[in-house]
């Protein structure tokens, strides 16, 4: 038994000075990893939520240019948080965010609370968003599962293709188990960074991997079919997701005041639209209204929220 702790802990500490070896020459030299200021690390989290790094390297100084603070968030008019979202796609994550912002305003007088439980009890934040806030901006000693580090300790765990699948609760706790107390920030980072360039999804990368000796998937992750994806509710083979990001786009570069006719509007998003295309575009325009990204004024003109 003394045998198997000492030996647990052994591969522990090999692990922590391999990732850490590793982050310390190959971590990505991303903008909000220098932060810790919890308004702008919210920020890069929601940002980061649906879209990619490279595109968010980008948009992420925009838009704190724009909105440097979280009281500047809340004074700001939707249809500017909108247009500020520009080029980030998902645009119901800007309305969420200055959301949010307005409750910590309300509820904890504009400054971003360092505790989990208050942290997941604000809208719009999960588990992940809020323990990712505790380390990166309050520098607890706490794990951070994303994506990538899901997949990363799913392979450490044990072979990629025995199954099933771990629960979400058991890579928490294996991640709570392995996490350097002292070296958090620079930990969950670092296999963020494994999980996004070197264990990926399809084609982990072994021969490069800092931990191929210590990991029972190495070289054996399979590369199994991908399940065929449904396909999303649409017209004319593109999905509504793009045309939602098209009439956002089309009232973002409005330059007259008054908004858009309901027949204008839909000729921008669809060039080939006609009247049997009607019903369609209602429904679309009342899911855009109902998640409050647009506003259909007297005279069924539409804009943006104000
Ligand atoms: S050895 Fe391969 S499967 Fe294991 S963590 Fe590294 S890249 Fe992933």
């Amino acid at each position: 038994m003394r045998h198997r702790s000492n030996t647990a802990l052994k591969r522990k500490s090999l692990l922590t000075a391999k990732v850490l070896r590793w982050y310390r020459k190959n971590g990505r030299q991303l903008p909000w990893r220098n932060e810790d200021d919890p308004y702008r690390v919210l920020v890069s989290e929601v940002m980061l939520q649906q879209t990619q790094v490279s595109r968010v390297l980008t948009k992420y100084p925009r838009f704190l240019k724009r909105f440097p603070s979280l009281r500047r968030l809340t004074n700001a008019k939707t249809s500017d948080v909108i247009k500020a979202w520009e080029g980030m796609g998902y645009n119901n994550r800007a309305l969420r965010l200055q959301r949010l912002a307005v409750t910590v305003l309300d509820e904890h007088r504009g400054r971003i609370p360092g505790n989990i439980q208050e942290l997941e009890a604000l809208p719009g934040i999960g588990r992940y968003t809020a323990h990712a806030l505790a380390c990166f901006s309050f520098g607890q000693q706490v794990p951070v599962v994303d994506t990538n580090i899901k997949r990363v300790l799913t392979r450490l765990r044990s072979p990629q293709s025995r199954r099933p699948a771990p629960k979400e609760e058991d890579i928490w706790d294996l991640a709570e188990s392995l996490l350097p107390r002292q070296h958090s920030h620079d930990w969950n980072q670092a296999l963020m960074d494994l999980g996004a360039t070197i264990c990926t999804a399809a084609q982990p990368k072994c021969d490069r991997c800092p931990l191929v000796d210590l990991c029972p998937s190495a070289y054996r992750v399979s590369r199994r079919t991908r399940a065929a994806k449904k396909p999303e509710p649409g017209r004319d083979g593109i999905p509504n997701r793009i045309y939602r990001g098209r009439t956002i786009q089309a009232l973002r570069e409005l330059k007259t005041p008054g908004g858009m006719t309901r027949t204008a509007l839909a000729r921008k998003i669809k060039p080939n639209f006609t009247s049997v295309d009607r019903r369609w575009s209602e429904s679309l325009l009342r899911r855009l209204q109902k998640d409050g990204l647009i506003r259909i004024r007297a005279g069924n003109r539409i804009s943006l929220p104000e």
